[in-house]
């Protein structure tokens, strides 16, 4: 019977290790939850980063664009003026453009360069920014790869309790294996010691006939109340 009792105690004590075992994963779970949620929103805003960026130079290069066109119409109007027959209407037409486009030129250059200064000036911004980001995402990353190994190491741990947890199952008498099992499903802790005369699952007193048969130790005792099993010393 010692044997059974011993067994019995072992298993209890495996399950009370993987019960725990599985609350540290899944405090795991939630940690990596919440680094990948850090690493997303690290991305997102480095994204819109660079987008702002793109957007920024994009209208430099537009405005650079409009200049190049407005110069081009100059040159043009002034090869009609310089080398066409053409009528004095139209003549004072294109003279009257000319002005008008080259005052539009000077501001559209103004404008061009001062945007491509500013791009410069970003773009410098930018990569301190990028480099920043990069930092901050090899850290999280670090830290993901840890709770990795931590998980890996965790998980072979409850795969050698669970292995031993059969071994000690192998060793109940079949009806001792069914109660425990029935009772695992019910309790976290189907096996309990007595706390001077209580069952110190349900925390109910125990009948003295009770006491007596764990006191004899020749059979597996159940409490009368809870019907977890009774163990005299834990
Ligand atoms: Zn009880």
């Amino acid at each position: 019977m010692s044997e059974v009792l011993a067994a019995l105690r072992v298993l209890a004590e495996l399950d009370h290790a993987l019960h725990h075992l599985s609350g540290r994963l899944a405090d795991l779970d939630q940690d990596e939850l919440v680094l990948q949620d850090r690493l997303r929103a690290e991305d997102q805003a480095m994204a819109r980063r660079r987008e702002e960026h793109r957007k920024l130079r994009q209208s430099a290069l537009d405005r650079t664009a409009e200049a190049d066109a407005t110069d081009a119409k100059i040159r043009e109007y002034q090869h009609k003026l310089d080398h066409e027959i053409i009528s004095y209407k139209e003549m004072e037409f294109l003279r009257e453009q000319v002005k008008l486009l080259r005052a539009r030129l000077d501001q559209l250059s103004e404008e061009a360069l001062r945007l491509m200064d500013a791009v410069e000036e970003d773009a410098k911004k930018l990569a301190e920014e990028e480099q920043r980001h990069q930092e901050r995402r090899a850290k999280l990353t670090e830290e993901l790869q840890a709770l990795g190994k931590k998980r890996e190491a965790l998980q072979q741990e409850k795969a050698a309790l669970e292995a031993r947890r059969e071994e000690a199952l192998g060793r109940l008498p079949p009806l001792v294996r069914q109660r425990y099992e029935q009772l695992r499903a019910r309790y976290p802790d189907p096996v309990v010691y007595v706390d001077g005369q209580a069952c110190s699952g349900c925390h109910l007193r125990l009948s003295e006939a009770t006491m007596l048969k764990l006191r004899e130790g020749r059979e597996v005792v159940t409490c009368e109340n809870c019907s977890r099993f009774l163990l005299l010393r834990w």
